[in-house]
């Protein structure tokens, strides 16, 4: 079997249209016209690339952006009242802070302070615990793009057996209980590994739909899944530099030899990836749908 492969800057796309119209309903219809907030502190590079392309995709989309760029040695109290004046600024409907933030800004004490109804990236503890309980509001944006791409692949995944390969706050766990509600798109059996998990090869075995999400380029091999698996690769990494000066990137998944296996699959790049700025890009359009009771 030669799987079927997910295309996922396609599927990105047909989203993005489909908001792009969203938007201009929501101004036609409401005069409502939905507002993110980049924060960026200090010049890493990789940070200035995503806000850009962040912001590219809200000026494509009609969606109106504001960025702020504070310099390295801002302090964790004066990034803090800026969160606090745009928490309260009525015109904004998300709010952004680009991580990695220096080292002496405590990353979870500015996470926190946005306020949730404000979270597009839904790492608030509020969305959180709203996304354990079944009540989500704005859900994680690579996760929830993870559902989306099976969903839009009509991938059945209720009673499946879902293994989730890595715990991390932003991956791993948000994924395993998005999967795991009783809900369209979800309602699957959850099996979570991380590095104590014993014998890993053995579990993920077992998995009708393997996400893998570790940091490891090319760790699951054709032999550690099922035939007829459907496997998508959250894993981004780089293995070096083509002569043209552009990185050579690859999944936590040894995607050549996988695909012969399994039914479906997601590439690196052009799998995951471009999902997580439209669910971005969603969630912004729904804050602003919320606070006018459009939603
Ligand atoms: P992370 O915070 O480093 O977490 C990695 C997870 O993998 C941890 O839970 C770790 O276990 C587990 N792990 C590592 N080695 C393992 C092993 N040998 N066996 C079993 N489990 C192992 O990484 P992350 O932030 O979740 O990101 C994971 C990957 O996804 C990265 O390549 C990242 O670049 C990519 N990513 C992509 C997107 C996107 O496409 N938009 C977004 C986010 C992340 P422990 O908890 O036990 O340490």
């Amino acid at each position: 079997m030669t799987a079927q492969i997910i295309d996922g800057s396609a599927i990105s796309k047909t989203i993005i249209e489909e908001l792009k119209q969203e938007v201009a309903r929501l101004k036609e219809d409401h005069g409502v016209v939905p507002c993110l907030v980049t924060i960026l502190v200090g010049n890493d590079s990789a940070s200035q690339v995503y806000v850009r392309s962040k912001i590219k995709m809200c000026n494509y989309l009609g969606i109106l952006s504001k960025q702020i760029d504070l310099p390295e040695e801002t302090s964790e109290e004066e990034l803090l009242k800026v969160i606090k004046q745009l928490n309260v600024d009525p015109s904004i409907h998300g709010i952004l802070v680009q991580v990695p933030l220096p080292k002496h800004i405590k990353e979870n004490k500015v996470l926190f302070a946005i306020d949730p109804d404000k979270d597009v990236d839904g790492f608030h503890p509020t969305n959180v615990g709203r996304m354990v309980i079944g009540e989500p509001v704005f859900l994680p944006c690579t996760p929830h793009g993870v559902q989306v791409l099976l969903q839009r692949s009509n991938i059945e995944t209720k009673g499946a057996h879902v293994v989730v390969v890595g715990r991390s706050n932003i991956v791993g766990k948000p994924v395993a209980n998005i999967m795991v509600q009783k809900a369209l798109g979800a309602n699957a059996t959850v099996t979570i590994c991380h590095s104590a998990t014993k014998d890993i090869a053995s579990i993920t075995r077992q998995a009708d739909i393997l996400i893998v999400a570790m940091g490891k380029p090319k760790y699951i091999t054709a032999d550690m899944v099922k035939d007829g698996v459907v496997v998508i690769d959250v894993g981004v990494n780089q293995i070096g530099i083509s002569p043209a000066g552009k990185r050579i990137l690859c999944g936590d998944v040894d995607f050549e030899n996988v695909k012969e296996k399994a039914s479906y699959i997601t590439p690196v790049p052009g799998g995951v990836g471009p999902m997580t700025i439209a669910m971005l890009m969603d969630n912004t359009v729904r804050s602003a749908k919320i606070k006018y009771n459009l939603d």
